[in-house]
């Protein structure tokens, strides 16, 4: 029998109580999050969603109605209960729950609903696939840590909002439906059913949209919003995720910096407790790869990437020569303490290199007596071991380790293999926040597989004041155009990139220029800029922005290292959603509307 909820309502969350309410009677509403039967009196704990209480049904104290009810309660049954709270028995006092100290007797219990045989308990620390839990994700987020996380989140939209609204942004929503923005990835498209063979696509970010609010006057643009990139979703991307984007009007990098760490500051502050220093350190791009092989360095821990080229041009190592005389890099890594490691941990490390595209990977072992230990050894005279030492500043009990190639791999390797050795020997130490932020990109990149120059960030990033005459000079000359450093910042914490801006081109000339540079037409332009190009020529004010991502920014917070745990209804790595099957095939009068054929491929048909 299902009882009514009727007018009951509850006094208090059950997490809320505590003993202050002692001798209260209170009314509750919650799910059975587990059931006990002690020889007729039966214990079930009561959970919402601000925690746990035990409530206690004995037959000898409740009415036999409310007994009969409990004695057909199953996990995650719908309940209402009234009774007092009451001090727990001495000795059975539940110090794993914050309302350990106290239980509530009841004196009327209604079942507003059954609950079927659960897939996986409602639990933290369960050990589920994840399809599963993202099937049952309602059942999912009912567990106190997803709880806790869906919280967490909710608090930095609110606090976000608090911050950038009292520091004069505007709040200001952008179309979903619009077309392509220039972030660089595949767009997701909708097909026009007024239009057929037309598309919108789902924007990338909002980027031109804000910058044309700056030309607009809007001053300080602020918005909390969905941007859609069509990738491949190895690693920890989801199809959709969300920004945190604003853009300001009259200032240069410092202004945007200092309202970010000010925001990041109030967040870690009223959310967290955490009062952080700012402002952050600052990095130039060339000393992140160069020192960490990454323009995302983790800081929390050394592990440094040396140079020892100049050594490998001379010595008699043919690999190493050739690299250092091709122009390549030869690097290390200095593994304190790694000597320890067996032959067949040096092999996984050169597996792993090579993975990452290394060709081999070098090492020499300082033994605990000073000698050394190496395949390489014998090709290099002792003044050059000599000076490899000093610059890997080795000691006895080191391991160095070596990648020699073209810099890009020397360097994405090296910032790889950093990374794994420091998982490996647990270097990275809890609770610190280590924010970075990485300045002085350069402005282009040379795309091999394009054949051309592309911009680093977007193409609507400024190169510097004191470049903007050198621009025209560029356009035949690649290497002069890859000295250019841009407008750009990024900001990084504990290796993971949660912002990035740049000070905008605010006149069309320079935007011109750049458009030409990396080999975009007057036509290209015109037809999927054309109505960002004219709004610049509208008096356009200097402007500048960014955006944090938000599911990385809270998914550090939470402490947790994927963002679909701070992600209601996220996609699977395959872009599905296991809760409603999405994405699915449509109806054949759908299509049709929208004047679209579609060739199923062959194993479907
Ligand atoms: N639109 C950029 C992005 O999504 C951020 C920015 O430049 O403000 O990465």
């Amino acid at each position: 029998m299902i009882d009514k909820l009727g007018d009951f309502k509850r006094d208090y969350f059950c997490g809320e109580l505590t003993e202050n309410n002692i001798g209260d009677e209170v009314r509750l509403l919650g799910w059975a999050d587990s059931v006990r039967d002690h020889g007729g009196v039966i214990f079930i704990n009561l959970r919402d969603k601000e925690g746990i209480v035990q409530i206690v049904i004995d037959p000898s104290k409740s009415p036999e109605d409310a007994y009969e009810k409990a004695k057909k309660v199953r996990s995650e049954y719908v309940l209402a209960v009234r009774g007092r709270v009451n001090r727990r028995p001495a000795g059975t006092e539940n110090p794993k729950l914050k309302t350990g100290n106290i239980e509530v007797a009841v004196d009327e219990l209604r079942i507003l609903n059954t609950c079927d045989i659960l897939p996986f308990p409602v639990e933290d620390k369960i050990n589920v696939n994840e399809e599963t839990r993202l099937k049952y994700r309602y059942l999912d987020i009912r567990r106190p840590e997803m709880m806790r996380r869906l919280i967490l989140r909710h608090e930095v939209y609110q606090a976000t909002r608090e911050y950038l609204a009292g520091h004069g942004f505007l709040e200001v929503e952008t179309p979903m439906l619009t077309k392509s923005t220039p972030e660089g990835a595949r767009d997701f498209l909708v097909p026009s059913r007024l239009e057929n063979g037309k598309f919108y696509a789902l924007p990338q970010s909002p980027q031109l949209f804000k910058q044309i609010l700056m030309v607009a006057g809007i001053e300080r643009y602020f918005q909390i919003v969905k941007c859609f990139r069509d990738e491949d979703l190895r690693k920890d991307r989801q199809p959709e995720f969300t920004q945190i984007d604003f853009e300001l009007s009259f200032v240069n990098e410092e202004d945007v910096i200092a309202v970010s760490e000010g925001l990041v500051h109030h967040l870690f502050k009223k959310i967290l407790g955490i009062e952080l220093n700012v402002p952050f350190r600052r990095m130039s791009y060339d000393e992140a790869i160069n020192k960490y092989g990454t323009d995302k360095p983790d800081l929390r821990y050394g592990l440094e990437l040396k140079d020892i080229t100049y050594i490998s041009k001379n010595v008699d190592f043919k690999v190493f020569r050739s690299v250092a005389e091709s122009g390549g890099l030869v690097k290390g890594i200095n593994i304190k303490g790694g000597a320890k490691f067996s032959r067949k941990e040096i092999d996984e490390l050169t597996e792993f290199a090579q993975k990452f595209g290394a060709k081999g990977m070098a090492w020499i072992k300082v033994n605990e007596d000073g000698s050394l230990q190496s395949p390489i050894i014998k090709f290099f005279t002792e003044e050059q071991i000599q000076q490899i030492k000093n610059t890997m500043e080795a000691e006895n009990n080191d391991l160095l380790i070596f990648i020699a190639d073209a810099p890009e791999t020397t360097h994405r390797v090296l910032g790889f293999l950093r990374k794994h050795i420091a998982e490996k020997m647990n270097l990275i130490p809890e609770g610190k926040w280590e924010f970075v932020w990485i300045v002085d990109f350069p402005l282009l990149e040379w795309d091999e597989e394009e054949g051309r120059l592309v911009a680093l960030h977007h193409p609507f990033t400024s190169p510097r004041e004191e470049d903007m005459d050198r621009l025209d000079d560029a356009i035949n000359n690649k290497e002069l155009a890859l000295e250019f450093k841009s407008r750009a910042y990024d900001l990084v914490l504990n290796g993971e990139e949660i912002a990035g801006g740049s000070i905008r081109i605010h006149r069309p000339d320079i935007q011109k220029k750049i458009f030409e540079l990396i080999g975009i037409s007057d036509e290209e332009a015109e037809e999927r800029f054309g109505f960002l190009v004219n709004a610049l020529k509208f008096g356009a004010p200097p402007h500048g922005g960014l955006a944090f991502g938000l599911d990385r920014l809270v998914a550090l917070m939470a402490g947790v290292d994927s963002i679909r745990e701070v992600i209601a209804f996220p996609k699977t790595q395959k872009g599905i959603c296991p809760l409603t099957g999405a994405p699915d095939y449509v109806r054949e009068e759908q299509l049709e509307e929208l004047g679209i054929e579609v060739e199923l491929p062959e194993e479907e048909t």
